[in-house]
């Protein structure tokens, strides 16, 4: 048997007399260094059980402290060892006045029984108490932690080491009070040297549990996306945890790493929400603009243009810049920077006013015939601009401004600013819709098409 195991084994010269019998239970025991034993248990009581090796014949006795801990709740369980310590003996009284009262018994004499629990003590005389059973109680339900600490105490002679560790084990495993069974761990190594490196282990243990609730806390900030809350905790931890463990400093910077994680998301997603705010509002402030510019009356075409060409933008850029608190630059590169894949596409046609901006061309790579047609469309065209200006009716850009509708003007305007401004998706050239693309309408005698002026086309802007 080498050192390292030897220290984990007290051997009992004299067996049995503070042993539970038991029936041998075959089984392999795993201890804290990994190592597996198998054997028999034999007997145990609450420090630890009696355990005879298979490989050769020894018999050990093997305190509790010497398993992992979920080697001691299994074999506890196994053992039935574990109910016996959260759970007492007591009472359940039933009184001629219906009550129900469970408790463990404080004084119990021929005239009266007084119970307790962790609510009150209550007196009962016995000609008042119809039935009494007895019952297992929580031991939560009926001793405060204290009372169960003070209680413990007196049970154990805390001059030894190894009094003080089972005290501490108490502590931490059914009191579940991290600070006094570290106190108790340490007390029991200053008693006892030989516990030493046991308690090491028990005080570093004791700091993960306590790390892990404090981690646990951070985990749930981190989902509720309470980054502040999160890092005044991680703060915290480090001001408080001795971190020169290694096992501990690990931990801990695992969490930082995921706290820094989700700042950095969070920061992203923020700036997203606010970039998404700035494009829709973008959208919305030029519509505002255009409409503004559209309905004011005693602006001409080429006032309007000249605006909608060179100043709406500047105008557009601060308003944001303004509202947003930020400089117009940074407008500006969040505009560049949009993402087109989910940008909704718009349009704006600049209807009957399409003439204005877009002129009949000769067709491309047209066939002989093709080129005649178009000549003798052009004659006719032609003949119906004289005929019109004949009779005064051809159309300037500033007439045309001052007969139609601001609707119309908002329209043609929008077209002229996403030509210049905007991402073009397309310019749909399309036929004129009174004329069919002739320039003159047949049904009328040839005359000029008033709507497009001999111009032929309709054209649409699709911009982004
Ligand atoms: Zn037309």
């Amino acid at each position: 048997m080498n050192s390292r195991i030897k220290f984990f084994f007290i051997f009992y010269l004299f067996i049995g007399c503070l042993l539970t019998p038991q029936f041998l239970q075959a089984m392999a025991v795993e201890l804290k260094d990994g190592q597996y034993l198998q054997g028999e248990i034999i007997g145990h009581d609450d420090q630890g059980f009696e355990f005879k090796r298979w490989d050769n014949e020894g018999v050990v006795y093997i305190y509790w402290y010497h398993l992992p801990p979920r080697e001691i709740t299994r074999l506890k369980n196994f053992l039935n060892v574990q109910p016996a310590e959260e759970k007492t003996k007591g009472y359940r009284v039933y009184t001629a006045g219906s009550e129900i009262f469970e408790g463990v018994p404080v004084e119990d004499s021929a005239e009266k029984l007084v119970l307790k629990n962790i609510n009150k003590t209550r007196t009962f005389s016995k000609k008042e108490i119809l039935k009494t059973e007895t019952v297992e109680l929580d031991l939560f339900a009926v001793y405060t932690k204290d009372e169960l600490y003070q209680e413990k105490n007196k049970k154990y002679d805390l001059n030894r080491g190894v009094d003080n560790y089972n005290l501490a084990q108490y502590c931490r495993d059914v009191l579940i009070d991290y600070v006094l069974a570290e106190k108790h761990f340490r007390k029991a190594a200053d008693l006892d040297p030989s516990l030493q490196n046991q308690v090491n282990l028990d005080v570093t243990g004791l700091e993960k549990i306590e790390l892990n609730q404090e981690i646990q806390k951070i985990m749930k900030f981190l989902r509720e996306n309470d980054i502040k809350s999160a890092k005044e905790v991680l703060q915290t931890i480090k001001n408080t945890f001795d971190l020169t463990n290694s096992d501990l400093n690990k931990i801990v910077q695992q969490t930082e790493t995921a706290v820094s994680a989700l700042e950095q998301q969070v920061k992203e997603n923020r700036q997203k929400g606010i970039n998404k705010k700035i494009i829709n509002d973008w959208h919305k402030e030029l519509k505002s603009l255009l409409r503004k510019t559209a309905g004011n009356t005693r602006l001409t075409y080429s006032d309007a243009i000249q605006y909608v060409a060179n100043l709406l933008k500047k105008e557009l850029v601060k308003k944001l810049a303004d509202d947003y608190e930020i400089i117009e630059k940074e407008v500006e590169t969040i505009w560049a920077n949009r993402d087109l894949k989910e940008a909704p596409q718009k349009t704006a046609g600049y209807g009957d006013g399409s003439w204005i901006l877009f002129r009949l061309t000769a067709p491309d790579n047209s066939t002989i015939e093709e080129f005649a047609k178009y000549r003798e469309k052009i004659r006719l065209i032609n003949n119906a601009r004289r005929l019109a200006a004949d009779k005064n009716k051809l159309l300037t850009s500033d007439v045309w401004w001052e007969q139609v509708s601001p609707t119309t003007k908002e329209k043609w305007l929008e077209a002229y600013f996403a030509e210049r401004q905007m991402t073009i998706v397309q310019v749909k050239k399309e036929n004129c819709s009174n004329c069919q693309g002739e320039g003159v309408l047949k049904s009328k005698n040839n005359e000029l098409c008033d709507r497009c002026q001999g111009e032929t086309l309709e054209v649409t802007v699709i911009y982004q």
